[in-house]
């Protein structure tokens, strides 16, 4: 980097989203010591913990890690607010020149994080990890892959597959990541959102370390539909698209309709005609004025999720190259 900052360390922080977690906090410490400590001689650390309302004994383990070491920091949310929410909270007070986020049941292997710090070193500014494999469910996996495959058809932009929030950002992502403010968030699909060079590093994930997962089915679909509710007006525009074709069969209807009435009357009973031809013909109305409100309705939601319009990767002016 620049001359003149050769003695400052750059700041790393490790954001761990925490929920009912007290069988892993130990072990996921324990190995997180373990494995920074090569990154001691060049690094300052921070482990910030993420506290997202347990209801067993995380919260007090965490403060308990605290008094022995400074370099953790744990903010605890008021509830449960879900694991996306959590991430926020850390990515918004983590002060470092990166920010490391990070499963705490050990699924993601806390020997990874070193390639993604090396893969920044080497001038990426976001560095995800992406499954080659991983140890879940057969029903998991499934259900992941459907999503994925569902996702990459309709989102408006590229979200890599396999991928969790398990990734080093670097700090001006951090930056415009905090900018985001939508309520229903999708953290990985923001983040490809914004842009800036990303790379992937390939890991192979870990079985759940203790405790049980805090993703039942229920909090797996609404996640899935803020991805794809989030970054696609798809099917909205399907009504639109619906209607066309509804509409298209109604007037196919209305010509062989007028047909047996006209060559064929005998087989036409009466008033027949009248109410087929109306029917047909508001069916694919009315879709495609639903289709119309929901055009509509796509933009006033894409509106109000205010999302900034760019990130600025670099500016060249007059005076100063800002990075
Ligand atoms: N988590 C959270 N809030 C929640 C659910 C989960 O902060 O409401 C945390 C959890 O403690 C873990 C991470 O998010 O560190 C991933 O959750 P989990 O391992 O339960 O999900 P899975 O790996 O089964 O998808
Ligand atoms: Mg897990």
């Amino acid at each position: 980097m620049g001359a003149g900052h050769v003695t400052a360390k750059r700041r790393i922080a490790y954001v761990f989203p925490i929920y009912n977690e007290e069988g892993t906090i130990p072990t996921l410490y324990e190995r997180m010591i373990e494995t920074t400590a090569p990154l001691l001689d060049r690094y300052d650390l921070e482990f910030v913990f993420v506290d997202d309302g347990s209801r067993d004994r995380s919260l007090e383990l965490l403060l308990e890690l605290r008094t022995r070491d400074s370099r953790v920091s744990v903010y605890s949310l008021s509830r449960n607010f879900g694991h996306q929410i959590a991430v926020t909270a850390g990515l918004d007070h983590a002060e470092a020149d990166a920010v490391i986020i990070m499963d705490a049941d050990l699924q993601d292997p806390p020997a990874v994080s070193l390639e993604l710090i090396e893969r920044w070193e080497a001038g990426a500014q976001v560095v995800y990890a992406q499954r080659r494999s991983r140890k879940d469910s057969p029903f998991k996996r499934v259900t992941a892959s459907v999503f994925y495959w569902v996702l990459t058809r309709l989102a408006s932009i590229e979200i890599p597959r396999d991928t969790g929030d398990f990734r080093l950002l670097d700090r001006r992502v951090v930056e415009e990541l905090r900018k985001y403010r939508e309520q229903n968030r999708f953290l990985r699909g923001l983040v490809s959102y914004v842009g800036f060079r990303q790379e992937a590093v390939l890991f192979d994930r870990d079985a759940r370390h203790a405790g049980v997962t805090g993703y039942p089915l229920r909090k797996m679909l609404r996640f899935a539909s803020d991805g794809i509710l989030g970054f696609s007006t798809a099917p909205l525009k399907l009504i639109s698209r619906l209607g066309a074709v509804l509409s298209a069969l109604a007037f196919v209807g209305v010509v062989y309709v007028l047909f047996v009435r006209l060559a064929t009357p005998e087989l036409a009973v009466p008033g027949w005609a009248f109410v087929m031809i109306s029917m047909l013909l508001l069916g694919g109305l009315q879709l495609v004025m639903l289709g119309v409100l929901g055009s509509y309705i796509g933009r006033i939601y894409v509106e109000t999720q205010a999302r900034p319009l760019y990130a600025i990767q670099l500016a060249a002016t007059d005076g100063e190259r800002k990075p």
